[in-house]
């Protein structure tokens, strides 16, 4: 039997490894943990969450929720355990990002068709199949041979993570807990701001010294992750409208809605550590402390990991893939993940599980597993694979997919779960061809 090379097992070659081995293909997955780490990966388990512990929304309003039901009925290993590792997160799905992990490098290891290789992989032998899932993060050897390999220019650009702090060390006299408009279940810390704190903090926060960013830094943002400080500098107001958006929330203190909220969401399953949302950020480790600390629930906070900014890599996948994710030079060879220049968590698991069926499917002279717009899996693939002048990296969203045909339904909320609705009815039928 076709042994499969995959490479990384981040979230697109976890998935993809489970899927290619659970149809009785023999992969051979390499991870370079062991040997070295990229500057976001600080674990050896497989399918880090390098950010967030959130997997975006959960419900099917929202397309990422989409995303995750089609990837239920793909029978998705890392949508099935962040099920069963998640925490409270109102309409968001979140996990316990060590257990979600742990639990996925468990379930790798012990399968039959699975030989993990933990070492750097660095060059592509041409007589076999190969999934590149190596992430944002490629290593600098793999990445100068897929350059040759593409003859393209790959595209580079910084991503911002946020600071994480212990629950303990929050001033619950200052802060509390509710969700944003009752939605959820009150899980968020929220932190207070009068007027004049929020403006001493904001004078403190677009002043403040910045870590030294390389020469191809400034080029382009992930738009989830844009540091909290640069969102400042857009504007005094630009926070109230973003990460401290008071609006929706009414402080139990003062029966009032607060000038500026900062929210901490719970990081682990025990509720002990929580990330302040929509702060990543790139100023320096002690500013960081210096200028978040004028936050009053957070004047004694213990930051038990500082926000960063990192690389981020991707392809020109728009040139260079079919949409059965294999290059169009060379078809043995697939992609997944955020080298794609599909954004996100989600979408990496979602790339990673499409490529594998599409492997396994040519291994077994089957068709490509090809799915419609109709889907958020289908809309996104179609949207990175097809021919445009500027390509940037594109998540799940209900923009791209397929619009309703012959059916006017002006309120958004209903509109969406109309495509939802119909992108599940399609997909169904489709599994039955696989
Ligand atoms: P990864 O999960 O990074 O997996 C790639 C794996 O390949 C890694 O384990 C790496 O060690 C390994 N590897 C690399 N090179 C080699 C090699 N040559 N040989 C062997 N192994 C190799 N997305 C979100 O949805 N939410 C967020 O909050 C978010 N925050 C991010 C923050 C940062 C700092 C970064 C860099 C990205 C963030 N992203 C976020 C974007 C993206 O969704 C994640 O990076 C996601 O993990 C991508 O999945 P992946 O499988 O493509 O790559």
């Amino acid at each position: 039997k076709k042994e499969v090379i995959v490479v990384g097992a981040g979230l697109a070659g976890s998935e993809a490894a489970y899927q290619l081995a659970k149809r009785g293909i023999p992969v051979r997955l390499y991870e370079m943990k062991q040997q070295k780490k990229t500057e976001a990966h600080h674990y050896d388990y497989f399918a880090e969450l390098v950010c967030s512990n959130s997997l975006g929304g959960d419900h099917l309003g929202n397309a990422s929720g989409l995303m995750k039901e089609e990837l239920r009925l793909l029978d998705s290993l890392l949508v099935r355990v962040a099920d069963e590792t998640k925490v409270p997160a109102g309409q968001a799905l979140a996990v316990d990002r060590h257990g979600f992990s742990e639990k996925i490098t468990q379930i790798l290891r012990n399968m039959e068709n699975i030989t993990i290789v933990e070492e750097e992989f660095k060059e592509i032998p041409k007589d076999q199949y190969v999934l590149i899932a190596s992430g944002p993060l490629t290593s600098d050897a793999l990445f100068t041979e897929l350059l040759t390999l593409t003859g393209e220019e790959s595209l580079y650009f910084y991503d911002a993570a946020a600071p994480i702090v212990s629950l303990e060390s929050i001033d619950m006299n200052s802060a509390y807990f509710q969700s944003r408009y009752g939605k959820g279940e009150g899980e968020y810390i929220n932190c207070p701001m009068t007027r004049e704190e929020y403006e001493a903090f904001y004078t403190e926060l677009i002043h403040a010294e910045r870590a030294p960013l390389k020469k191809f830094e400034e080029e382009k943002l992930f738009d989830a992750c844009m540091p909290v400080e640069k969102i400042a500098m857009s504007g005094e107001k630009s926070l109230l409208f973003g990460p401290l958006k008071p609006k929706g929330l009414i402080n139990p203190k003062t029966d009032k809605m607060d000038h500026a909220v900062v929210q901490l969401r719970q990081d682990d399953k025990d509720g002990k550590l929580y990330n302040m949302v929509g702060f990543q950020t790139n100023l320096k480790w002690g500013e960081q402390k210096r200028v978040f600390s004028m936050i009053p629930a957070l004047k004694q906070a213990e930051f038990i990991r500082y926000g960063v900014m990192h690389r981020n890599t991707f392809i020109n996948s728009t040139k260079l893939l079919e949409k059965d994710l294999s290059l169009k030079t060379q078809n043995n060879l697939y992609f997944a993940g955020q080298i794609t220049g599909g954004e996100g968590y989600v979408a990496a698991m979602a790339t990673g599980c499409m490529a594998a069926i599409n492997i396994a499917n040519k291994l077994q002279g089957k068709e490509p597993f090809i799915l419609e717009d109709v889907t958020a899996i289908g809309a996104l693939i179609r949207y990175i694979t097809e021919e445009k002048k500027k390509f940037q990296p594109m998540g799940p969203n209900f923009g791209i997919i397929r619009s309703l045909e012959g059916k006017r339904i002006r309120d958004k909320k209903e509109r969406y779960l109309e495509m939802s609705r119909i992108a599940i009815e399609y997909l169904k039928n489709k599994i039955k061809m696989l």
